[in-house]
């Protein structure tokens, strides 16, 4: 071959290396948990998404076992063609109720359910209006429907309201969301939002992805601790974040799950997950209900975390939720910290481009439930350190 299609590639990774944007791959040697082993050695995590320490819990683990034993493992093609396992319409059943909606659909994963939903619920005709810091799959779904977007200032009301008035003449607007932010772990207006959508005649899409199991008093999500469940018409979160286990899913009404069931390709053109997943999701739900303390423990230390890091002098970015955000700026004095902190026994993800904006890099401290108070001082200690 004299030609080689792909000779741009060594310089397109040499770019990434010299603008401190190559991400390097690191092996995990053990369970999803506060301590974890990673192929540089054993860590504190701070990193993961698993806010109530539930992706090793052994009654998952259980759930999962028994599910084998009925279902074995594949689950052999679309849910459209071989059927929706049980275990996985029991799961439904259960995030509707948790949601406090007609129904709901569960999808391979989170991205999956942003990218198919807003596909087929917008198209050419239609405009978004979506966060300028949304999720990278809102973003990807928003280019699938091939919609007009229009992306406003992040939290910004009054940029979407300005936005909104000269969107009349489109079919339909939507207006896109995450609840809690995933990167900056601040909330969406989403008050606001749903009178805004009702003034202009909006359907409202909220992402619960960090915010599913984690707020609210039954833990469904910040719609349940705003008191706005019933004004929000299409609620998409993940079961791979605080639910430990995997999978994406949307809860609305009948014929917005029918609709989906029908027309969201990410739904209608990929293979089920595994019913193992769903018990295990299922199992998980359970424990959610039954054990209200773990969110309510999880949110009383974020709090402290954040109090005593903004004493130490960092900028913490405004919130009170558990992702806790320390901005640095640039990408090679955030991966500094971030090796710092390594060598020091802290998993704590340093955040760059394209993940956040350029500028606005970041250490992103994720804090769990089942964090011991030693583990958190130790952080606490090498931040310290970190300022000297
Ligand atoms: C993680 C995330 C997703 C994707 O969920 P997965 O189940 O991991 O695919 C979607 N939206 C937001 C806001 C997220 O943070």
């Amino acid at each position: 071959m004299t030609f080689d299609p792909l000779a741009w590639l060594p310089e397109a990774l040499q770019q990434l290396e010299r603008d401190n944007l190559r991400r390097q791959p690191a092996i995990r040697g053990s369970a999803q948990g506060p301590k974890i082993v990673m192929d540089a050695g054993e860590r504190i995590n701070f990193g993961s998404n698993d806010y109530l320490g539930l992706s090793a819990d052994p009654r998952l683990a259980t759930a999962v076992a028994q599910s084998l034993k009925r279902f074995g493992w594949g689950s052999g093609a679309s849910p459209l063609i071989t059927g929706r396992s049980a275990p996985q319409a029991e799961l439904e059943r259960h995030l509707a109720a948790l949601k406090q909606t007609e129904a709901a659909l569960v999808f391979p994963s989170g991205f999956a359910a942003n990218a198919g939903t807003l596909g087929c619920l917008a198209g050419p005709d239609d405009v978004i209006l979506s966060d300028a810091k949304n999720h990278a799959s809102l973003i990807d779904g928003c280019r699938l429907s091939r919609a007009t977007v229009r992306v406003y200032r992040h939290l910004d009301v009054t940029d979407l309201r300005a936005q909104l008035t000269d969107c009349s003449s489109y079919r339909r607007r939507l207006i896109v969301t995450d609840s809690l932010f995933s990167m900056d772990g601040d909330m969406a207006p989403l008050p606001t939002l749903v009178e805004l959508a009702e003034q202009h005649e909006a359907l409202l899409v909220v992402d619960e992805a960090h915010a599913t199991g984690v707020f609210g008093t039954r833990g469904s999500g910040l719609c349940e601790m705003m008191r706005i469940e019933s004004l929000v018409p299409v609620r998409i979160g993940t079961l791979s974040k605080a639910i430990g286990s995997i999978g994406g899913f949307v809860a609305g009404s009948k014929l917005l799950i029918d609709w989906l069931f029908n027309r969201a390709r990410s739904y209608v053109f990929s293979t089920a997950l595994p019913a193992a997943c769903h018990a295990a999701s299922l199992t998980a739900l359970k424990i959610i209900r039954d054990e209200p303390q773990r969110r309510a423990l999880l949110l009383e230390t974020q709090r402290r975390l954040r109090e005593e890091l903004s004493g130490q002098g960092w900028q913490i970015v405004p919130g009170d939720s558990q992702i806790i955000p320390v901005r640095i700026g640039e990408p090679a004095a955030t991966m500094r910290l971030a090796q710092m902190l390594s060598e020091r026994g802290l998993l704590v993800p340093g955040i760059r481009p394209p993940t956040v904006p350029a500028g606005e890099s970041l250490l992103r401290i994720s804090l769990c439930a089942t964090h011991s108070q030693q583990q958190i001082e130790r952080l606490v200690a090498a931040m310290k350190d970190a300022r000297k």
